[in-house]
């Protein structure tokens, strides 16, 4: 059986990618960072998504020597040239605080008008393989940036962001829901044909 390590350590990514891997290229096993020896992580000091996607997957397979899959996302807000992006999960100076990373953001945008608050989720995928071969893809999200948040499913910005064509936040939508049209599950989804070549089945 080929193994591929995704690496992350949320079981969510890991259950999407296997789910979506499993039709298109049968006999993949997606491990992740759990499932293989513990190695330093590099912070992420890319200046793009791609860039972050692409040196987390070539440090998994300098690790482990498994062909590997990596993803950085976050959110481009168009009232602040594209910002927060590769800074999302550290904008409030503390990395992975959702809370204070989106009040802030709320903060920034307090005065901007409702027809100037569009904003994206964009997720980047790479999958690097031990022989050296290197693949980068990304997809986004488009929707709009709300005043203050609903709902409560999902993490970091979802309850402040409405999906373009709808009118939950993305912590409205069930997880189901979210994955068939986030950015993340569109670049998993597009990843899937790349990895069936890849990994030659
Ligand atoms: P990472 O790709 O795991 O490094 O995530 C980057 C950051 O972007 C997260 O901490 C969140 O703040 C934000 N982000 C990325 N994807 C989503 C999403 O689907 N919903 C809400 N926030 C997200």
């Amino acid at each position: 059986m080929t193994q591929l390590l995704l690496a992350t350590r949320n079981a969510g990514k890991l259950v999407e990618l296997q789910r979506l891997l499993t039709a298109a290229v049968p006999g993949v096993e997606v491990l992740g960072l759990r499932d293989v020896e513990e190695y330093p992580e590099a912070p992420e000091t890319g200046a793009t998504f791609a860039e972050n996607a692409l040196l987390k997957a070539r440090e998994a397979v300098r690790h482990t020597g498994l062909p590997a899959v990596a993803d950085d996302s976050g959110i481009t807000v168009d009232a602040l040239n594209g910002m927060p992006g590769v800074l999302s999960a550290r904008w409030s100076g503390r990395h992975g605080d959702d809370p204070a990373n989106t009040a802030l953001l709320l903060g920034q945008l307090a005065d901007v008008p409702d027809e100037r608050r569009g904003a994206a989720f964009v997720c980047a995928a790479a999958v690097v393989t031990p022989g050296g071969v290197e693949r980068v893809l990304e997809r986004e999200w488009r929707g709009v940036v709300l005043r203050e948040g609903r709902g409560s499913n999902g993490f970091g910005y979802d309850p402040v962001f409405v999906p373009a064509g709808g009118d939950r936040s993305s912590a409205e939508l069930t997880p189901d829901e979210k994955d068939a049209a986030s950015h993340r599950g569109q670049a998993f989804a597009a990843l899937v044909p790349v990895l069936a070549e890849l990994l030659g089945q």
